[in-house]
């Protein structure tokens, strides 16, 4: 499948566009009617997810040749304490964003599987956002009280700088495929023992509608996320290295997240293979 850009259109570096950090994007999923069909799960009042799935089995997941020589520094260090290798399936943990630092925002996702090397996580309509106060500002999604999308399955291998989102409408039907670049998960136990996954969003994402061919979002948002100081200029150049990394292997047909394809948020999770060894 080719790109509607040329894959190196991320490589040249443009003007930054006023007001393109953080601002609203038309491929950014918009809130939709209810599902008319069958009744919805239960979902939070403030507070937690209520999916419950049973575990998969212990399979890891291969590692894709995206990800091989990315050097990239987690924002922060590994975590302190007992953190367990995985966390358990159907338990209700953070999604943490971290800038310089320190803690930005957080979201309540549901743990779908996890193996401890490629864990999937699905954050439903309802979810509760918490801000942080930070030295730099605000975070983008400020004065949001919860998601107020459709499910998304989030889906992540140890040490790559993006996550698979798989995004669904109100129905739970497959609508498009996203690939979110952000640092790397780092794990972690709360105070109250709860799972966190650490991690910080890089900017850039790429789009995939089915059937079409991806596209590239928020291309300029790295540079912009330089000029105020978000990230640093080798930060950008990770995010680069990685970002051309996953264009050539969505170029090449190589999806490493395929075993989700079938995958609803009313069924177990697949048997992952190993797509590339
Ligand atoms: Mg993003």
């Amino acid at each position: 499948m080719s790109a509607q850009q040329p894959a190196n259109q991320y490589l040249t570096r443009g003007a930054i566009t006023p007001g393109a950090s953080g601002a609203p994007s038309p491929l950014r999923p918009e809130p939709m009617p209810r599902c008319q069909g069958a009744p919805r799960r239960t979902t939070t009042d403030g507070g937690t997810v209520g999916t419950t799935l049973p575990s998969a089995s212990g399979n890891r997941c291969a590692r894709g040749p995206g990800g091989e020589g990315l050097i990239y520094v987690p924002l922060m260090a590994a975590a302190s304490g007992a953190v367990p290798e995985h966390f358990e399936v159907g338990s209700t943990v953070l999604r943490r964003e971290v800038l310089h630092g320190l803690p930005w925002m957080e979201q309540l996702v549901t743990v779908v599987h996890d193996d401890g090397h490629c864990p999937a996580v699905l954050l439903e309509p309802g979810s509760r956002l918490t801000f942080f106060e930070h030295p730099f500002g605000p975070h983008p999604w400020n004065g949001q009280r919860a998601w107020m999308s459709s499910s998304v399955l989030q889906v992540q291998r140890d040490g790559d700088a993006h996550s698979v989102w798989k995004f669904f409408d109100l129905c739970d039907t497959f609508t498009h495929w996203y690939v979110n670049f952000q640092a790397p998960l780092v794990r972690r136990v709360g105070p109250d023992g709860g799972g966190v996954f650490e991690t910080a969003d890089l900017g850039v994402d790429i789009v995939i509608p089915p059937g079409q061919a991806w596209q590239w979002k928020d291309t300029d948002h790295p540079d912009a996320m330089v000029a105020t100081g978000r990230i640093s200029q080798a930060e950008r150049d990770d995010i680069q290295r990685e970002a051309t990394s996953v264009a050539a292997q969505l170029d090449a047909g190589r999806r490493w997240w395929s075993p989700w394809d079938a995958w609803r948020p009313t069924e177990p999770p697949p048997e992952p293979v190993a797509l590339f060894e």
